[in-house]
């Protein structure tokens, strides 16, 4: 029995060629909201940015129908002659920006990128070493709640209580004990330089792989403004949507072929089934863009950027932990202001700055409530904030804190309606999306 083209949903039907708004106007509806608060908010949540057009144009593209389980020319599916050539793309992009011999562009976000980590290198049970959640590691670094944790053992690191900068001395003295069978650096709320050579010494001496997780810092690593964890690190992994400015996504780096068989088996067929074809894709695009020397004017800037609201939050009396920052982001510690992060998060939301409450080194409070609040600037640096606009935020940031410090958790509703003011200005002179 044949089926007539007006049963089904395809092309023959006049809806299959519909626009969003036609197809499904509550999703686009949303969607437009979104793109009106991302114009219209100060975005300082450090892990994000805004992603070019090409970037959104490659994720939404037809890749998105297509099937490639396995690797350029080894594919369990027909028809990948051009997802070939996209994924090729990427590699020997993803190569060249970092400067590395081999490169895995498959997983499909930081997350996964890390578990291929530990499923291609690791046994359940063994000892790894990571940066202390409460010293700003992430999750996927050992935390009890993650698969890191439950499923193997970690040994952590932190920051000295005196200037909450990463204490080498005890990183030596932790590895000794432990030998870990991998030691990780990098983290989600350090604003300091990582000493991979130091790191790297300590691996050696252990018998340590090495893996640095650069996933907050790649975009500055890509442009310059923050060393590059080759030639010290066995291994690199990196989210490629936080300073990178590109898809929702994760790579992995190396340099020994001894590695190139265990961590693509990990990632497949180990973890992941068909690759997100789109958004390597999009990835590619990202690392054209990464290539261009605009990106290490745009990666010194973000830095730029970032010591200007440091300078400006302390010079309007809110304390940066471990004194200042080398790179895109900052924890601001509101003890001496007795205002929870809980509070400032939503204080400075109702004022339009969109940042995310973060738990400072040693913090007596719980990570629902915390004592600070973690900002970064590669999304305005990308809108084309300058230190100047960076400046004018950070005293912006400290009024807002100063209602809530003075009126408890409600804030200073006065005071939050002209930083709102203050806010449209500057996010009209600088839109996101133009043409939008
Ligand atoms: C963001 C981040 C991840 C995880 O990325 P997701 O894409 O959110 O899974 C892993 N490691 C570090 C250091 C990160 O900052």
């Amino acid at each position: 029995m044949s089926t007539a083209p007006s049963d089904v949903l395809n092309p023959m039907d006049s809806f299959w060629h519909d626009d969003l708004a036609t197809a499904d106007p509550e999703i686009a509806e949303a969607i437009g909201k979104e793109l009106k608060r991302q114009q219209d908010k100060i975005e300082l949540i450090a892990s994000e940015n805004i992603a070019s057009k090409a970037v959104l144009e490659a994720t939404g593209s037809v890749f998105t129908n297509k099937y490639a389980e396995g690797y350029p020319g080894k594919r369990y599916y027909g028809g990948c002659d051009y997802a070939d050539v996209v994924e090729t793309l990427a590699i020997e992009r993803a190569k060249q920006l970092f400067g590395c011999n081999f490169a895995n562009v498959q997983p499909n976000s930081g997350s996964q990128m890390n578990q291929a980590v530990f499923l291609a290198l690791l046994e359940p049970g063994d000892t790894f070493m990571g940066l202390d959640l409460n010293s700003g590691g992430h999750l996927t670094h050992g935390s009890p709640v993650n698969m890191s944790g439950k499923w193997f053992n970690p040994v952590s690191y932190g920051v000295r209580q005196d200037d909450e900068m990463i204490d080498m001395d005890a990183v030596a003295a932790t590895a000794r004990e432990h030998k870990p069978k991998l030691i990780i650096c990098g983290g989600t709320a350090y604003s300091r330089q990582w000493d991979f050579a130091a790191f790297r010494k300590i691996a050696g001496e252990v018998g340590a792989i090495l893996l640095c997780d650069m996933s907050h810092i790649s975009g500055l690593v890509a442009g310059g403004a923050h060393p590059s964890p080759f030639p010290h690190c066995d291994i690199v992994t990196s989210t490629t949507h936080k300073s990178l400015r590109g898809p929702r996504s994760g790579i992995i780096l190396w340099n020994d072929e001894k590695y190139t068989k265990p961590l693509n088996m990990a990632v497949f067929p180990g973890l992941q089934g068909g690759p997100l074809m789109h958004v390597i894709a999009a990835k590619a695009v990202a690392f054209r863009e990464a290539l261009r020397p605009e990106f290490k004017t745009y990666a010194h800037r973000i830095v730029e950027n970032a010591r200007a609201l440091a300078a400006s939050l302390e010079e309007n009396g809110l304390r940066i932990c471990s004194g200042g920052t080398d790179n895109h982001s900052m924890l601001v510690d509101l003890t001496a202001k007795d205002v929870t992060g809980k509070d400032a998060e939503k204080g400075l939301d109702r004022a339009w700055l969109t940042c995310n409450k973060n738990g400072i080194p040693f913090d007596t409070r719980s990570p629902f409530v915390t004592s600070g609040i973690r900002l970064g600037t590669p999304a305005g640096t990308t809108r084309g904030f300058g230190p100047s606009e960076f400046r004018k935020i950070g005293a912006l940031i400290a009024e807002v804190v100063d209602g809530l410090s003075t009126n408890g958790p409600e804030g200073n509703g006065q005071v939050e309606e002209r930083v709102r003011g203050k806010v449209a200005e500057l996010c009209s002179s600088y839109p996101v999306y133009p043409d939008a």
